[in-house]
């Protein structure tokens, strides 16, 4: 089926405000994301607006991605840079977002499920087309698209001719949002999950939250509303309505036609036993339900004993319960059965992960609210661990409680489940617990533990310090506190590699070699081979802030990066290849220049580029061979190069004149060196003169700008010592440490006396036992395999930990005898705080630089900084 967009102005009640080129467009897809465009063909935006945003900002942007379709409710300052496209006008674009959803959905003649309530939506929708979809063709929400605009997008892919069933989320969070959600989804049948307090901000009291969600269910059309009824306020709700509908109830309600007996087994599991209750008959209404209708099988068994799992699944059980009245859709018991019992844990809500030290995590930063905190206390609840229960939660957000009174609440549900320690974070708990009686209540327990930190962060940055051996944590918090990144901190690692850059020690080595500047020195820094290891991107956005004046990378490609990821910094290339011309003038990076040949190619382009419009050729670095002999101009070379510049000075953006040391790190050569800045001053001087204009003069490096001062000439090129290294013999003192290469302890071997490890049985038997430590680091991470053997050695505990055997691609083994406290999932340092990299380096015969620059790309970056 297809809407053609000139129907457009009849269906939304509409002006057209400009027709599309081809008059049959029509809409296959509806966009409100100017950021996800996935086909611009078909697509129909709909610029809403909002608080912070409005999509009429981005019509523009959209049309350059081909976009040919738009709703607006105030049209664009011209319609001209819109050629062909089709533009209707509305009043409200939300509101005619909805209409489309809602007619679109009246064309669907199949049942439609539709869910509310204030947990557990998500979960009851997914498993109950887990549970249904091996005979029906289901459409569902995806996710937790269950708001004013999720909705209308997830009951637009409802389709007549590819589906059988919808099941449809709702979820609100202010008076009037559900009649307007009821009118697009228009159920023929319902569930309701369960009342709690998420989302009561909106609403004056329980009652009204209530009687705003039941109007999902007000529609002509609708059949039957599963519930509860064990919450007397929704059956109250639900009967004074009479809505019709099929309640259940573990507690014997009164108005529940479906009891449900559970029995826990010892393997995880419970049976259900279901009975018809005596209210039965009236409620059903017109199906006639009589206990033969369930087939034989009467009893079920459900995969799981955990509270939440427990109440969804029983929802859904009614629905199949519901369903089996009906010969259309009712399934063989054993069918019933089987499908229960494939159920599975939906990930998106509590989440039970390996966590450090012996410890679990129940991670739960899916929502945050009284009712779901009880939820997951009860899981909690049901983990005994020889180290306790601790709870990790956040401000609760939207509770429609006094804090006071919601922190009084959480207190006593602390307590009543068990819990040993609780750290809360955010500024509102922390408040509450610090200053009233519920801090009294929880500490009056035995050996309570209480902490608060005010953010995220600082709970971050002191999670290392925090004593968690052998419990289970419940990390709970409200989306906005972004706790996954607590549950990363707290989990066992996977691969656990890391790069640790710090910020902070790169600012403060900046500053460093800032303080041996003479006034109005400029200063360069070599971001080459990926910022020496440590991020390109990252280290230049960072240099970009603390105004840098100059970057220099090796090749055109790096320099195109860094433009591409918004870096404006003048950027010199070292080495650009013969045909980076056009790259170099588009992205404005200024080449270093090394030969007569080299100047005149780049001659010859300057041409060229002085026929067309797209701007000049960026300017460029002469680069003079003073002793070297790698790259550049050497001194008997001279008079050609004056000559070529003489001839062509106007056409010749001549920026900089530079060389590079050979030896400026070892006072050995300091004669040479000496000789070296001779020769470059005096080539510059006569290069200067020829151009007849001074220019940027560069020659030191780090260890130059260290040891020496008197040639900082212009401007100094900071290389290894930003990133924390000391070049050459003398050492630095005042240098920070920047990355920190790091690793995990994979497995911990104990190995009898005349064992070998590893590789060609390299590790070689030795005459007392040892224990031996896996790390998840190898020579494909850039570990260098002439580490093996004891060659290198590893940071644990603050000790010392020797290679053994030899280093793997993906692995390597280190002796952790003397380390007893060592276990799996501890980190090792592989270079970095506390292991020197040149210590390192001596051990194997290399450089610094190239264990820096060899951490492989498949290592993970992380940027630290306070
Ligand atoms: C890499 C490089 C530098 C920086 O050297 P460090 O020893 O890392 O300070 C300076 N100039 C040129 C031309 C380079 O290639």
């Amino acid at each position: 089926m297809s809407l053609r967009f000139l129907d457009l102005p009849a269906r939304l009640g509409a002006t057209l405000l400009q027709a599309p080129a081809d008059p049959a467009a029509s809409v296959q897809s509806l966009l409100l994301d100017s950021r996800r465009v996935g086909l611009a063909e078909g697509a129909l935006f709909f610029a809403l607006r909002g608080p912070r945003h409005d999509g009429h900002h981005h019509l523009a942007a959209l049309y350059a991605k081909g976009v040919r379709q738009f709703v607006v409710s105030y049209p664009p300052a011209s319609l001209g840079p819109f050629a062909g496209a089709g533009f209707v006008l509305v009043a409200d674009t939300l509101a005619a977002l909805q209409t489309l959803a809602a007619q679109h959905r009246a064309q669907f003649a199949g049942p439609v499920w539709g869910i509310t309530g204030s947990n557990g939506k998500t979960i009851v929708k997914e498993w109950l087309a887990q549970l249904l979809s091996p005979s029906e063709s289901i459409c569902r929400s995806p996710r937790s698209y269950n708001s004013q605009v999720g909705v209308p997008l997830s009951v637009w892919e409802l389709s007549a001719a590819r589906h059988t069933l919808g099941i449809f989320e709702a979820g609100i969070s202010e008076r009037g949002e559900m009649a307007r959600l009821a009118a697009i989804i228009q159920p023929t049948f319902g569930l309701f999950t369960t009342l709690g307090p998420a989302h009561d901000a909106g609403f004056a009291s329980e009652a009204e939250k209530l009687g705003e969600k039941l109007q999902l269910f007000a529609g002509a059309g609708f059949e039957r509303l599963v519930y509860c009824a064990d919450q007397p306020l929704v059956a109250a709700a639900v009967q004074a309505r009479t809505l019709p509908a099929l309640a259940w109830t573990r507690h014997d309600a009164p108005a529940a036609a479906l009891r449900f007996r559970l029995k826990a087994t010892s393997v995880g599991s419970t049976v259900v036993r279901v009975r018809l209750g005596a209210a039965a008959p009236d409620l059903l209404g017109p199906l006639d339900f009589h206990e033969p209708a369930l087939g034989a099988a009467t009893r079920f068994t459900l995969p799981f004993a955990d509270e939440p799992a427990l109440e969804n699944a029983l929802h859904c059980l009614a629905v199949l319960l519901l369903r089996q009245l009906d010969p259309a859709t009712a399934l063989a018991p054993a069918e019933l059965q089987r499908r229960l019992l494939g159920l599975r844990p939906v990930a998106m809500r509590l989440e039970m992960k390996a966590g450090r030290h012996g410890c679990y995590l129940l991670d739960d930063t899916y929502n945050n609210d009284l009712a779901g905190l009880a939820l997951a206390l009860d899981a909690l609840g049901r983990q005994a661990r020889p180290g306790g229960r601790t709870v990790i939660l956040s401000d609760l957000l939207e509770s429609g409680l006094a804090a006071p009174e919601l922190y009084a609440r959480v207190a006593a549900l602390l307590r009543a489940h068990g819990v040993t320690r609780l750290i809360g974070v955010g500024e509102e708990i922390t408040y509450e617990l610090a200053s009233t009686s519920q801090q009294a209540q929880l500490l009056a327990q035995e050996q309570f533990i209480l902490q608060s930190y005010p953010t995220t962060e600082a709970l971050l940055a002191d999670l290392h310090a925090i004593d968690f051996q052998n419990e289970t944590i419940l990390v709970k918090g409200a989306r906005r506190f972004g706790f996954e990144r607590v549950v990363a901190a707290l989990q066992q690692p996977q691969h656990g590699t890391v790069l640790e850059v710090n910020l902070d020690a790169l600012t403060h080595n900046l500053q460093h070699y800032r303080r041996q500047l003479r006034p109005g020195t400029k200063l360069m820094v070599m971001v080459k081979a990926f910022a020496y290891g440590s991020g390109s991107y990252e280290v230049a956005s960072l240099l970009e802030f603390q105004r840098a004046d100059y970057l220099a990378v090796a090749y055109a490609d790096e320099g195109q990066q860094l433009r591409d990821n918004g870096i404006s910094l003048p950027i010199m290339v070292l080495n650009p290849g013969p045909d980076s011309f056009g790259q170099l003038r588009r992205y404005r990076l200024e080449p270093e220049v090394y030969s007569l040949e080299r100047l005149r190619d780049y001659l010859q382009a300057a041409r060229e580029a002085a026929q067309d419009a797209l701007g000049p050729l960026p300017p460029l670095h002469l680069k003079l061979d003073t002793g070297m002999r790698r790259l550049g101009f050497a001194e008997d070379e001279l008079p050609a190069l004056l000559a070529l510049l003489a001839a062509h000075r106007d056409q010749l953006p001549v920026a900089g004149i530079m060389t590079h040391l050979a030896a400026a790190d070892d006072p050995a050569h300091d004669e040479f060196t000496r000789q070296q800045l001779a020769a470059f001053a005096r080539m510059a001087a006569a290069i200067e003169e020829t151009l007849g204009r001074p220019v940027l003069k560069h020659a030191l490096n780090s260890a130059g700008i260290r040891r020496f001062p008197e040639a900082q000439f212009d401007m100094v090129r900071l290389g290894v010592g930003l990133y924390g290294v000391a070049a050459g013999a003398e050492g630095e003192d005042n240098l920070q440490p920047v990355s920190t290469l790091k690793t995990t302890i994979s497995q911990i071997k104990e190995l009898p006396a005349g064992t070998t490890v590893g590789y060609g049985r390299r590790g070689a038997a030795t005459a007392h036992p040892r224990r031996l430590a896996t790390l998840a680091i190898g020579y494909a991470d850039g570990y260098d395999r002439r580490f093996s053997s004891g060659a290198g050695l590893v940071l644990l505990h603050g000790q010392r930990a020797p290679v053994v055997g030899s280093v793997c691609m993906d692995m390597v083994m280190v002796d952790v005898t003397d380390i007893p406290q060592a276990r799996p999932g501890d980190v090792a340092v592989v270079f970095g705080d506390g292991l020197d990299i040149n210590e390192l380096a001596q051990r194997i015969g290399t450089i610094p630089y190239e264990l820096l620059t060899n951490v492989s790309e498949r290592v993970k970056r992380v940027f630290v900084s306070e």
